[in-house]
């Protein structure tokens, strides 16, 4: 299929000052946008200007919420060139999101073209600053106007960018956690290994609560026994435990991040040794007491890492160190991992594209 490269009339002003960019606020000028019909397929391929699309208000979408998504980033290299880390890693996920959902599957080369073509012509969004990158977010919606529980006929498929600032600006800044014994944010069976709108929006309210008492983060643990990790917020959780790192494995409740692969790549070239096992909440506790945990962290494309500085459940706080430190495996484990982004260190796997 062909993509169409429409003109942009007016384009509008880059963001001079990077220090001021937010997460998700500014959007390039382009967008990717294709359409799915049944019997039909995938046709209308283009890039058009940017802007808002009219939908019929009773779309599938706004009623039953058959939406899927991905979230990756470009980069801007010390030589200036512009890469992506892994896209065809996320291109594969938003499949199995699809297949999940009821959804059409994409053509995996083509969509990673399109990514690329649409990439290509707004490199110059792609922030120079140390630390900031271009966010990539494709998306596909129920369009198929229809009051009814069932898979739609029509869909959208689009791709919009987005610059954003360095998220450390000051370093790696460790985060409060707080661990839901009541809220649960996937059960075996559903959908909590699927990058879909339902899943976030189930896990505002608690998000709230832990914000209202000045926590960062909710730490979700399994739903049948509240007892076992899952994942952190909207990123996966590792943690370093007899020197070993330890995190929840895949088995359908969890995301499969991209950076987590990556992480856990990363610390066995490093000697480490990595352990999928869900840890319970009691061994974070008395771990950190016995100096048996010494390091826990987040990982997710928006961060890449964000170390823990402290744990609260049930009332009960340990804090790992000073709560103020991120740990030297954290550290160093970031900055392997951020040097291979931005081409500061060799891409020895073939991650950068
Ligand atoms: N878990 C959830 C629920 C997420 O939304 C994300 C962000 N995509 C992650 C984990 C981390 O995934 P990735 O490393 O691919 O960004």
């Amino acid at each position: 299929m062909k993509i169409d490269v429409l003109p942009i009339p007016d384009p509008k002003p880059r963001i001079e000052d990077e220090s001021q960019l937010v997460f998700g606020k500014q959007f390039t000028d382009r967008m990717f946008l294709m359409e799915y019909t049944t019997g039909q397929g995938w046709h209308s391929a283009r890039i058009q200007p940017y802007g808002p699309f009219s939908m019929d208000p009773a779309a599938m979408v706004l009623h039953y919420a058959q939406e899927i998504f991905e979230g990756l980033k470009a980069f801007r290299r010390d030589d200036g060139s512009v890469a992506l880390f892994r896209p065809a890693d996320n291109v594969a996920r938003f499949n199995r999101s699809a297949r999940r959902m009821c959804m059409p599957e994409v053509d995996e080369a083509f969509f990673l073209d399109a990514i690329r073509q649409l990439v290509a012509l707004e490199a110059d969004w792609v922030p120079r600053s140390p630390g900031t990158s271009l966010y990539i977010r494709p998306t596909m919606i129920a369009t198929e106007p229809m009051l009814g529980v069932r898979p739609a006929d029509q869909y959208s498929c689009y791709v919009i960018l987005s610059p954003v600032g360095a998220y450390y600006k000051g370093g790696l800044a460790p985060v409060k956690i707080w661990i839901s014994d009541h809220y649960v944010r996937a059960a075996h069976g559903g959908t909590g290994e699927v990058k879909t709108g339902g899943n976030y929006a189930a896990s505002l309210y608690a998000a709230r609560e832990a914000a209202g008492q000045g926590y960062d983060q909710v730490l979700w643990l399994d739903a049948k026994n509240r007892q076992h990790v899952e994942e952190v917020g909207s990123m996966n959780m590792c943690f370093i435990y007899d020197g070993r790192l330890v995190t929840s494995p895949l088995h359908g409740t969890i995301l499969d991040g991209i950076t987590r692969r990556s992480i856990l790549s990363l610390a066995q070239q490093m000697g480490l040794e990595v352990e999928e096992r869900a840890l319970a909440v009691d061994e974070i506790f008395a771990g950190i007491e016995s100096g048996r945990l010494t390091e826990a962290f987040g990982t997710g494309t928006a961060v890449v890492v964000s170390p823990v500085g402290q744990f609260t459940y049930q009332g009960k706080t340990a804090l790992l160190g000073d709560g103020k430190t991120t740990g030297e495996i954290t550290r160093k484990l970031y900055d392997t991992l951020t040097g291979i982004q931005y081409g500061r260190l060799p891409d020895t796997q073939g991650w950068v594209v």
